[in-house]
């Protein structure tokens, strides 16, 4: 599986170049877009992870050319904030799947993973466990068929256990990976527990078989339960 990488930044470029071979994939890296959409022209990949923010072209422009000529392949992008603006522009441009920077490393390998388990062609990634379908790019959840609405951080804290989804998350991988507030002395223990709470209303309360179950003195998981 080769995946091509279209960062500025060269120092995180070369860390996610090391830490995709490292994990068997071949590599290709390019520090702008040019050289990134030249290299999609002239050779072949099965995935591209694409930065936004890149001088002269943006990540965004870079992939509409990409998709105006043509190429399916699944494109994985990089956003610097979580601005709706940012990821609704790189959704209609033709992006599979985002991530928001900073972002843990098996985070991104988690989006690889299942990116290259896609087929091409297919557009809208769903994430599914038991009857419960999470749309990651229409931001959209249904259990049962049955529209369920979720706040903006709801949205984000179910996606995150959904993708973990089987594993254990504890408060600190929340906290880091979900909140992004990874340096802070004060616990969002609180917090957590409460957004978790919410989320549970929405998505177990009026279902007999419950998704998000607590690991007492360790964190979360979303798995289905068997009968
Ligand atoms: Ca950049």
């Amino acid at each position: 599986m080769r995946i091509l990488v279209i960062e500025d930044e060269q120092k995180l470029g070369q860390a996610l170049r090391e830490g995709l071979e490292v994990e068997q994939y071949g590599v290709a890296l390019a520090h702008t877009g040019e050289e990134g959409f030249y290299r999609v022209l002239t050779e072949s990949f099965d995935l591209v992870i694409l930065d936004v923010m890149l001088p002269c072209r943006s990540g965004v422009e870079i992939l509409a050319s990409m998709r105006q000529h043509g190429f399916k392949t699944p494109v994985l992008m990089l956003t610097a904030r979580d601005t709706v603006d940012d990821r609704v522009r790189g959704l209609d441009a033709g992006a599979d799947d985002y991530l928001v920077k900073p972002f843990a490393f098996p985070e991104l390998l988690a989006r690889v993973r299942a990116l290259s388990r896609r087929g091409i062609g297919e557009t809208s990634p769903r994430l599914r466990v038991g009857d419960l379908e999470v749309d990651v790019i229409g931001r959209s959840v249904t259990r049962g068929g049955q529209a369920l609405e979720l706040t903006a951080r709801e949205f984000e804290l179910l996606e995150y256990l959904v993708r973990h989804q089987g594993h254990v998350v504890s408060r600190e991988m929340l906290t880091r990976d979900v909140w992004k507030e990874a340096g802070r002395h004060t616990p969002l223990d609180n917090v957590i527990d409460v957004h978790v709470a919410r989320l549970r209303r929405k998505i177990d309360d009026q279902f007999d078989h419950k998704l998000v179950h607590t690991v007492r003195g360790v964190g979360f998981v979303v798995r289905e339960e068997q009968d």
